[in-house]
């Protein structure tokens, strides 16, 4: 839509451009879109809001309720699948949501709920988790639930490998940074993990 053109609500007045500034409001704080153009009708008085303000206030609102919400980032999220080694279609599966909404919260175009958020921070403690396992330490409890839903599926592969693969890291290297490292490099084999999830997951 431009300046001066006809409305097409009422298809009798021209519309006219007016830059302002909206403010949002989310539990109590405010964020303010600059440069935000609507068309105003001199005749039936309706306001359009301009196709690419939408998109970055839609953006811009999202981001706002994030931060707000002390959510991970959508760039947090991209780091942690990749430090686990998934793609995004392995990884909507392990988190039950569709491979769309995933890669939305990639994206940023969608934000995650408050459980999604404490799941994925919670995946993010994986490696530690191994080698709580490994030393037979206990578990924290909220983490148990955690280990329940995604760990047991991992269980088959080649946990007895990593296991051994760690026992002698850990001898050669006396639990320093290098097995931790050995533990991030750990890559389920991602076919398997599918259609073992499938058939937990339903
Ligand atoms: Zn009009």
């Amino acid at each position: 839509m431009l300046d001066n053109s006809l409305c097409s609500i009422c298809e009798l007045g021209n519309v006219k451009e007016i830059v302002k500034e909206k403010t949002f409001k989310y539990k109590g704080q405010e964020h303010t879109v600059e440069n935000y153009k609507v068309f105003k009708c001199e005749v039936c008085k309706e306001s359009i809001v301009d196709k690419e303000t939408v998109k970055r206030s839609i953006k811009e609102k999202i981001d706002f309720h994030r931060e707000v919400d002390v959510l991970l980032k959508p760039n947090e999220i991209k780091e942690i699948r990749v430090k686990q080694g998934f793609t995004q279609e392995e990884f909507s599966k392990i988190l039950k949501v569709a491979k769309k909404t995933f890669a939305r919260y990639e994206n940023g175009r969608v934000a995650q709920s408050r459980s999604m958020d404490e799941l994925l921070r919670s995946i993010n403690k994986i490696p530690n988790i191994l080698l709580a396992l490994i030393r037979g330490e206990d578990i924290p409890q909220e983490l148990l639930g955690l280990i329940e839903r995604i760990f047991i599926t991992f269980k088959e592969i080649d946990f007895l490998d990593i296991e051994q693969e760690f026992l002698k890291e850990s001898k050669k290297n006396d639990l320093d940074d290098g097995v931790y490292g050995k533990i991030y490099d750990f890559k389920p084999k991602p076919n398997y993990i599918i259609s073992d999830l499938e058939s937990r997951v339903g």
